[in-house]
């Protein structure tokens, strides 16, 4: 059930690389687990998943507890500074960093257990008030500042696209994060280039990756509907 789900969801990235012109290796599919049980994980494993996205620590921790390193662990949603401990010992790439001062507990952190976190740019394009992420204008600046932290790695940006009946007006908002990665490997404001753009779920990941992503976060089509309290709402 859930490798046949994978399966289509594969398929059709397979299928809108082609058509883009681009290479389904250039896409990664961050599997997203949130509110899924560690035995439906496992199956997810089973049938292939490398990469697991979870967007609370605490579920995080027990699963990882469970599972393991057999797949990478990826934190997709908001991250406050008291989890970061936690965070930085069981995530390999956090996407959603929207703060200095969190990229500073960060940093601090990794240092501590002599790690360099490898981290993304959450960033707010639709400038909607409900999400979190860097507003567009404040990313060089943060870049600036946060570049200079010897235990964080920048190695691109995410977004969320607002919520829409139709994929399509999520286009717009994926451009603008593509434009906004390439101005800054064109000025050269980062050591090592960006490569990973975050964006792209269940309901709008065929235009993300028509619109250059690099990496999507998938749950709903791979797992089905399911009504979680207080895990949605980015
Ligand atoms: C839940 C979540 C996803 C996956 O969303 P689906 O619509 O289930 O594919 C992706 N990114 C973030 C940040 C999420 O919280």
């Amino acid at each position: 059930m859930i490798a046949d789900r994978l399966q289509a969801v594969t398929q059709r990235i397979a299928k809108c690389c082609e058509k883009s012109g681009r290479s389904p290796d250039d896409v990664c599919l961050v599997c997203v687990t949130k509110g899924v049980e560690a035995g439906v994980i496992r199956e997810a494993l089973a049938a292939g998943v490398q990469v697991l996205g979870e967007n609370r620590v605490q579920d995080a921790a027990v699963k990882h507890c469970l599972i393991g390193d057999t797949a990478s662990w990826h934190m997709v949603g908001h991250l406050q500074t008291n989890k970061v401990r936690d965070a930085v010992r069981i995530f390999s790439l956090i996407h959603s960093v929207d703060s200095l001062h969190l990229a500073e507990a960060i940093d601090k952190e990794a240092a501590r257990v002599r790690k360099v976190q490898d981290i993304l740019i959450q960033v707010n394009v639709s400038g909607e008030e409900s999400k979190f992420g860097i507003p567009p204008d404040q990313v060089f600046p943060f870049i600036k500042e946060a570049g200079l932290l010897p235990h964080v790695a920048i190695r691109g940006l995410m977004t969320i696209a607002p919520e829409s009946a139709d994929p399509d007006a999520a286009r717009p908002h994926f451009r603008r994060l593509y434009e906004l990665q390439d101005e800054i490997n064109e000025r050269r404001l980062v050591m090592d280039e960006l490569t990973i753009l975050s964006m792209g779920m269940s309901d709008d990941f065929e235009v993300a990756i028509e619109e250059g992503s690099t990496m999507v976060r998938i749950g709903r089509a791979i797992f089905g509907e399911k009504e979680q309290p207080g895990s949605g709402g980015q």
